[in-house]
């Protein structure tokens, strides 16, 4: 049977083994074209406002399609959603849930079942109705690069009617509280470096500081600080070293101050 919307499984630096679901069509449709994005830049017809929704529900060939692969990894960690764009999008994501919940019960798994995982950018979440099923996956990985509007468009460079960066924030603050306690809320932040002199990366202090603010009013389980690793949409972005990786932990962490909240570097 061809597949038609599983990648992998894939082992992932953060999620353990992964298998990959994909809700989307099969090209990339974002409300983002981030200079680091490893699927390649978001085409101008593909980068779409938050209000824009599709609707693809889940044909009977998802559920088969999860059944025949599961059976060969009974020690998978993680079944993820959100490849190819921003998985909020598609109407129907909550559909895709409850099957894949439904197939995960139905077999017998050699460790923990796999965590049903959620990427998401975070620039939807200021509908209510998007935070209704977003809190629904038992782990949310919610990116958060930036946390003023200047390095907002610089690297996430927002279709325009994608609110400004405040607005996502207290959306993130909103998800975290309204989420269930057995579910948990990670936000990632990519940080980069540039080549070209006259565009600054999000790696410069005074992001990385507000970043850190923002994050202390969020209050999410895990913090979870890495760089590219694959080639990014544009030709200037490039990797921080593991050193500055650590150094921007400490600085979360002495902002931040709160024990329970995870901080991991990848
Ligand atoms: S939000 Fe994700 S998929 Fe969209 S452009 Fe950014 S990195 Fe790529």
């Amino acid at each position: 049977m061809p597949r038609e919307y599983t990648y992998g499984p894939f082992q992932s630096r953060r999620l353990g083994l992964s298998l990959g679901i994909n809700v989307l069509a099969k090209f990339k449709l974002c409300t983002y074209n981030c200079v680091y994005c490893e699927i390649g830049l978001t085409e101008k017809d593909n980068l779409v406002s938050p209000n824009y929704r599709i609707s693809l529900p889940p044909s009977p060939n998802f559920r088969k399609e999860l059944k025949s692969i599961f059976n060969y990894v009974p020690h998978l960690n993680s079944i993820t959603f959100g490849y190819n764009g921003e998985p909020t999008l598609n109407e129907n994501l909550v559909d895709f849930l409850n099957i894949a919940s439904d197939v995960r019960s139905e077999l017998n798994w050699t460790h923990e079942k796999p965590i049903l995982t959620l990427f998401t950018n975070s620039s939807t979440l200021f509908f209510d109705e998007i935070r209704e099923r977003v809190k629904k996956f038992e782990l949310v990985l919610a990116k958060l690069d930036v946390a003023n509007n200047d390095d907002f468009k610089r690297t996430n460079r927002p279709q325009n009617e994608v609110p400004d960066i405040e607005i996502i924030i207290e959306s993130l603050m909103k998800l975290k509280q309204e989420m269930p306690k057995k579910n948990k809320l990670a936000i990632q932040i990519l940080v980069y470096n540039s080549y070209k002199k006259d565009f600054l990366p999000n790696n410069n202090s005074k992001n990385i500081y507000d970043v850190a603010h923002a994050l202390k009013r969020i209050k999410p389980n895990i913090i979870q600080i890495y760089s590219t690793a694959r080639i990014p949409a544009e030709y200037f972005v490039f990797a921080i070293d593991n050193e500055r990786k650590k150094e921007i932990g400490y600085i979360f962490k002495e902002i931040i101050n709160d024990d329970k909240i995870e901080i991991n570097i990848y």
